[in-house]
């Protein structure tokens, strides 16, 4: 038996249960073992039944005071009801359709109960326990995640079964012999026993360690070497860097963030390879700059740039941002967008085709088969999170082999963008434009929404705007009472009609929502940036890129139903001119985690702390989530979210690759196997 063999072959499994076991995404032998216990049930320290807790698994040890009865519920199921004591107390215990083990229980016979209590003083019961006459002393049994007709101690036989026809080839490690010793990694066959079936938690927790650090150290390995071969030379390069112009055009200095940026991007556009990097950086840290400074320079060497966003809005405004940033250059600016009528289309189109418009911003309609450039040498997608990597792809195949530029406003902790965005090279953003007021955040209940409103409209009369965010579009009507309504579900249309009508009478105010048609969205979102509007009122469509430095205030609905990261993005909206910013969040909802979070964004306003936060309070999988098609499956990293381990696996491939850049040493040509093997799934083309 091997690591590739069907898990048919196991003894015990045969055609049927392969079926269910293709359920749970294992086909191999491989797949079976690498189907990790998400728990352990502990059967080594049996509890007397006083000290069983409620609602919680655990192993008691009792003996059988009653021989179990049959109760025939309906046909195919029958109960056995039986009575256990441990010589103080007494417990019912009900089994369902477990014939073969009712069969077994004596009155008097010593048994160990592994279930959950319920019950009361009186009488505690365990339904449907799993029962043992005799388990092996200290010893944990794993839990899998299981489906219907295959639960976790029917897995639990054949990974047994598969260990068994294995034999030694469980033994063999990928892993060379210096590296498991630097970093006190178990063999790989003893930490695949061990963390199936481990004699305590302790060795199930060192056995997950090195297995993590195995898939990620493959995961950087891989994600490297994909680096390396999506590079192949490309020929648009430039002779010169044009930047010093750039900066002339601009009302503002760059930062030194952008600078460095900028500086980093153009290096790229010499090198004769392809250029792939993400610009990080948190909302207001001008990254648009630094885009446009890039364009710029390859624009003004004769190549065209097209700017992908992901929504209308932004789009529009990327495009007013850049025609008014590159005012006086020249370049010529195009917007395409769905909702362009046929003859403005039928402009832009022909203006990139003959190559005169060399820089054009748009939505998905940009990966149209109608769209040709002349010489498209630079493809830029903002917020990269709402665009997957195939799209970034058929947007670049419009060009022979262009650079790509990513802006992310979702700051991440740099370990995790190493994997998550381990593709493309990293610049940060660390610095904000000059002259920002840190924008002020308070947490507040619902009691205190009035007082909130009558802050917005103080500022409001100042002259001023503001956002009023509400998570949902409804159509349902608020409670009526005279007051707002309360913070339940707020409804967005509901909502502005109450505000128009109530504390905010005589503000103008506008909505915003996710139903409306794109023209009416960006006849509003227009109409708030011209300050036609003071106040809007908005569902979270605004969350990325909107700009208008005159909006201080945000005022945040049912807080607690937004993600801190997302928080954080809509705070960005404001805090951009400048005046004081201030932004309120409105929350009823006193669990742990909203206030955790509250708190978080009132303490600070640097996205790179709130990233650290999130993923202490979230763990690293929702990180993953944004882009986890296109990186191979990933089982332990994300469980165990042990950040030290990542970055020690992301050290130990680095300095593995310095050494051996290819992985041809002999030492390290197993790994390099499964390194393949590991992005086999991925495709070739699946990270470019
Ligand atoms: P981001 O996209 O990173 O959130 P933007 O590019 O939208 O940020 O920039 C935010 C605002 O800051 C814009 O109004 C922009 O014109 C301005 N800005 C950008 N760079 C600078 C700078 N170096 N100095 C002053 N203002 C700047
Ligand atoms: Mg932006």
């Amino acid at each position: 038996m091997e690591w590739s063999t069907s898990i048919q072959y196991v003894k015990g499994v045969g055609e049927k249960r392969a079926a269910l076991f293709a359920k749970l995404d294992i086909r191999t032998v491989g797949d079976l073992l690498s189907h990790y216990p998400r728990d352990y049930e502990d059967w080594s320290h049996p509890l007397a039944i006083a000290d069983a807790p409620y609602g919680r698994p655990c192993c008691v040890r009792a003996y059988v005071v009653s021989a179990p009865r049959e109760h025939y519920i309906r046909k195919g199921m029958v109960l056995y009801k039986f009575t256990v004591s441990d010589g103080h107390d007494g417990m019912h215990v009900t089994l369902f359709n477990a014939k073969y083990t009712a069969e077994k229980l004596k009155v008097n016979m010593p048994i160990y109960l592994f279930g959950t209590v319920s019950g009361n003083f009186h009488m505690r019961e365990m339904s449907a326990p799993l029962i043992e006459l005799d388990p092996a002393a200290d010893r944990l049994r794993p839990i899998y995640p299981q489906t219907g007709g295959l639960n976790s101690h029917a897995i639990e036989k054949v990974v047994k079964a598969a260990m068994l026809a294995l034999g030694s080839a469980m033994d063999a490690d990928p892993l060379p012999p210096d590296l498991r010793d630097r970093y006190r990694l178990m063999p790989r066959g003893e930490a695949l026993r061990a963390i199936h079936f481990p004699k305590n938690h302790e060795q199930a927790a060192r056995a997950r360690e090195r297995l993590a650090f195995e898939e990620c150290l493959l995961l950087q390995l891989g994600l490297f070497r994909l680096k390396g071969r999506s590079r192949g030379e490309t020929g648009v390069r430039i002779s010169q860097n044009h930047t010093p112009d750039y900066e002339k055009l601009l009302p503002f200095s760059l930062t030194g963030a952008q600078r460095r940026a900028i500086a980093e991007c153009v290096a790229d556009l010499h090198s004769g390879y392809p250029m792939s990097r993400l610009v990080q950086g948190d909302v207001g840290s001008g990254k648009t700059a630094v885009a446009a400074g890039v364009a710029y320079t390859l624009i003004r060497e004769g190549w065209q740039a097209a700017l992908m966003a992901p929504t209308e809005i932004l789009a529009a405004q990327h495009a007013a941002t850049l025609s008014k940033l590159l005012e006086g250059s020249g370049i010529r600016v195009g917007l395409l967008t769905g909702s362009l009528r046929a003859a403005e289309k039928r402009a832009v189109l022909a203006g990139l085709a003959d190559g005169s418009i060399q820089l054009v911003v748009g939505t998905h309609a940009l990966l149209s088969d109608t769209v040709q450039f002349a010489r498209l040498g630079l493809v830029i997608t903002d917020e990269q999170h709402r665009f997957g990597v195939a799209q970034r792809a058929a947007l670049a195949a419009k060009g022979a082999r262009p650079h790509l530029l990513v802006m992310s406003a979702t700051p991440i902790p740099r370990t995790l963008a190493l994997i998550i965005y381990g593709d493309l090279d990293v610049s940060i953003l660390d610095e904000l434009p000059p002259g920002r007021q840190p924008i002020e955040t308070f947490a507040v209940g619902s009691d205190k929404r009035d007082r909130a409103y009558a802050y917005v409209r103080k500022h409001v009369e100042a002259g001023r705007q503001a956002y009023v965010v509400c998570p949902l579009v409804e159509d349902e009507q608020p409670d009526e009472d005279g007051r707002l309504p309360e913070c339940t579900l707020a409804s967005a249309t509901a909502y502005a009609d109450k505000l128009r009508e109530g504390v905010l009478a005589g503000c103008r105010v506008g909505l915003l929502h996710g139903r409306m048609k794109a023209a009416d969205k960006d006849a509003v979102m227009l109409a708030f940036s011209h300050g036609e509007l003071d106040v809007l009122v908005a569902t979270t469509v605004i969350e990325v890129g909107v700009d208008v430095p005159n909006a201080v205030i945000m005022v945040i609905e049912n807080a607690e139903r937004f993600g801190l990261a997302q928080m954080h993005q809509l705070r960005g909206r404001v805090g951009r001119g400048h005046h004081k910013s201030t932004c309120i969040l409105i929350s009823d909802n006193h669990g742990d985690v909203t206030r955790a979070r509250l708190k978080a964004m009132t303490r600070t306003t640097d996205g790179f702390r709130i990233a650290d936060e999130d993923l202490k309070l979230r763990g690293p999988g929702d990180f993953f989530g944004n882009r986890q098609h296109g990186l191979p499956r990933l089982k332990l990293i994300v469980s165990t979210g042990d950040m030290a381990l990542i970055a020690q696996a992301q050290d130990a491939a680095a300095a593995m690759l310095a050494d051996d850049p290819l992985l041809q040493a002999p030492e390290n040509r197993p790994l390099a196997r499964q390194v393949e093997a590991l992005f086999a799934e991925v495709g070739e083309q699946g990270l470019n």
